[in-house]
């Protein structure tokens, strides 16, 4: 288990499991030839794809940011994706049960990102975390609404409308402190919407920087998902990111890396991004 401390603060990598996405639309146009060196694809060109949550224990409140793929996926999706569900096993594991967790946040509300929000009761759809405030931006929700063509198959409403209903769900309006010490922070390019989570404890920080750097395999600034509705944003969003996450040593959290799922972005010679990995 992936665990380390930022100040006063208590930072764990939980894992929904693994899942498919396809090498080419998740290197977007970047050729195979060059992303085959760092990743391996199956013979259908499938890349097995991290699904990491991260827990915060502050010592007052159990933040959880992200909820993964969940369980309640179609089965014509389970089919091309897969469903590994592991996320309440790892939670357990990590001494935390659905009951404990104060605060959800989800970047944005793509399927893959806000799964485990809602389990089904019979007819009914609930909070998986009954006690949580859970976070999101009102515009990525709005535009989720919108069902439009490009993109309507990443968003599911049963994973946050009931909540929204319940009003267990706040929807935010840009950048925001979620907590003394946890703050979101819109990223565009994915999605125009998608925060990123700043921890800060101790004089350190930590970023869940989410879709804007899927996994350490991405870092170059041109490496942008198919998925990305606004590529050009996307290479905005990650000089910006690297001009401070960079000198400032923000450990940083790959959501869809299951091999790297933290360490700190650096420069090499030639300018050349990679990461340092914690010991
Ligand atoms: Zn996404």
């Amino acid at each position: 288990m992936h665990r380390t401390t930022l100040g006063d603060f208590e930072l764990t990598v939980v894992s929904d499991g693994t899942y498919f996405l396809d090498g080419g639309a998740f290197f977007g146009v970047v050729p195979k030839a060059m992303w085959s060196k760092k990743v391996t694809a199956d013979a259908l060109n499938r890349v097995d794809t991290g699904l990491n949550s991260l827990l915060i224990r502050t010592g007052d409140k159990n933040i959880l940011v992200e909820t993964g793929i969940g369980n309640k996926l179609p089965e014509k999706l389970v089919q091309i994706y897969t469903q590994p569900a592991k996320l309440l096993d790892n939670l357990h594991a990590a001494g935390v049960a659905p009951e404990d967790i104060d605060i959800v946040i989800n970047t944005h509300l793509h399927f893959d990102h806000c799964g485990w929000n809602t389990v089904r009761r019979g007819d009914h759809v609930v909070a998986t975390f009954p006690r949580a405030k859970y976070y999101a931006q009102r515009q990525e929700w709005q535009h989720g609404r919108l069902q439009l063509e490009r993109d309507a198959i990443s968003y599911m409403s049963p994973n946050y409308d009931p909540l929204i209903e319940s009003g267990q769900m706040v929807l935010l309006d840009g950048d925001a402190e979620v907590v003394p010490g946890v703050s979101v922070k819109i990223f565009p390019g994915h999605t125009a919407d998608m925060q990123a989570v700043m921890v800060e404890g101790g004089g350190k920080k930590a970023c869940y920087i989410s879709d804007l750097i899927p996994t350490a395999a991405h870092l170059d600034l041109t490496w942008v998902m198919a998925f990305d509705l606004f590529p050009l944003e996307t290479i905005e969003s990650r000089k910006k990111f690297y001009a401070q996450a960079i000198p400032e040593k923000w450990l940083t959290v790959f959501t869809h890396d299951d091999a790297t799922p933290w360490g700190y972005v650096e420069r090499g010679e030639r300018g050349k991004l990679g990461v340092k990995t914690l010991g």
